[in-house]
């Protein structure tokens, strides 16, 4: 069994609104896959289809090479944390696993076995409508969980959750994957893949932006710079430029170096009598990428008409015209 799912050219139109344009990408197993993008990007819409909840307008999502609806036993391939409020509040965390459970075939010892997993055990007979948040989250989770399924599926599911409820969930996930099963979790925060995800599948009005591992999308966006503040600026350029150094000079009176020089640039600094304020080795954050990753998308919808299944521009692939300043 191979426990992949595979998107083909998915597209979902509300109307004139085009929800997920032309999304083709694989989730693998034995990895946890991050699904990547702000608000309205598309990703609920997506995962939605995957569970066969929404039609594609067009294109093609298969687990494990059928269609949702084709999969007997469903809910021993896939498990999905969608809408934690979506659950029936007046039952008990208990009887709303067991309808769960009975209505998929799966015996009662695994409802108890899966509260177990998400530490609900002792509030098990409490009506879920007074869970908290995170005990709603924990108890989504269970669900998923109840048919010991190959492939999971979870979306935003660290959204409102304390530190701990956020901490719990990224180690479950992990955990999950190392047993080999495929892991999908969406997000729209790039710190919060950048802990959890080994792959990253990023989107933005729907499109495909990035299909990358997450060790890839590090090495790419990490860009490292000394920044430099100098009350004698002109002196400095001019002995920086003289040693063949670039120097990118930034409106707020900053100077930046690409690279991580710092000690040759004081060294040079000294050998000129030069006075420095500051001579530090940054890091540019990953959110930072992110954001001008999709920022590019925005602001390319928002001046264009190009119909849904228009090839990207260039300047929208992966990796072009966004890295750095
Ligand atoms: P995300 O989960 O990434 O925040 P969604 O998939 O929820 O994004 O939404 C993608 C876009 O599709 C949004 O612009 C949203 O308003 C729109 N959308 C989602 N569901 C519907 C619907 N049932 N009817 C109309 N528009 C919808
Ligand atoms: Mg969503």
């Amino acid at each position: 069994m191979v426990r992949m799912i595979e998107l083909a050219g998915l597209t979902k139109r509300y109307g004139e609104k085009v929800a997920v344009n032309n999304l083709t990408f694989t989730v693998r197993p034995g990895i946890v896959t991050g699904f990547l993008g702000p608000n309205g990007a598309g990703k609920s819409t997506t995962m939605r289809m995957m569970l066969g909840l929404d039609r594609p307008t067009a294109g093609d999502v298969r687990i494990d090479g059928k269609h949702y609806d084709q999969l007997k036993d469903p809910l021993t391939y896939i498990g999905a944390l969608l809408d934690a409020k979506a659950m029936h509040g007046g039952r008990s965390a208990f009887n709303h696993l067991l309808c769960l459970a009975q209505s998929n075939g799966i015996p009662t010892k695994r409802v108890h076995e899966v509260l177990d997993t998400v530490g609900l055990t002792a509030v098990a007979k409490k009506k879920a409508k007074g869970f908290s948040l995170g005990m709603g989250q924990r108890l989504g989770i269970a669900g998923a969980l109840l048919g010991d399924p190959r492939i999971l599926m979870f979306d935003e599911p660290v959204n409102g959750l304390d530190p701990e409820g956020i901490h719990w969930i990224r180690n479950l996930m992990k955990s999950l994957a190392a047993q080999g099963r495929t892991v999908f979790v969406s997000s729209h925060l790039m710190s919060e893949m950048a802990l959890t995800a080994d792959h990253l599948v990023v989107i933005g009005q729907g499109r495909l932006l990035a299909d990358t591992s997450m060790a890839d999308f590090i090495a790419r966006n990490s860009r490292s710079y000394v920044r430099i503040r100098t009350p004698q600026r002109e002196r400095l350029l001019d002995v920086l430029h003289a040693a063949g150094v670039t120097v990118v000079e930034t409106g707020n009176g900053t100077l930046e170096v690409d690279g991580s020089k710092s000690e040759y640039i004081g060294e040079l600094a000294a050998q000129h009598q030069l006075v420095l304020h500051e001579l530090s080795p940054q890091q540019a954050s990953l959110e930072e990428a992110f954001m001008q990753l999709t920022a590019e998308s925005v602001e390319y919808h928002a001046h264009s008409d190009t119909p849904v299944d228009a090839p990207l521009p260039p300047q929208q692939q992966w990796g072009d015209g966004w890295k750095g300043k």
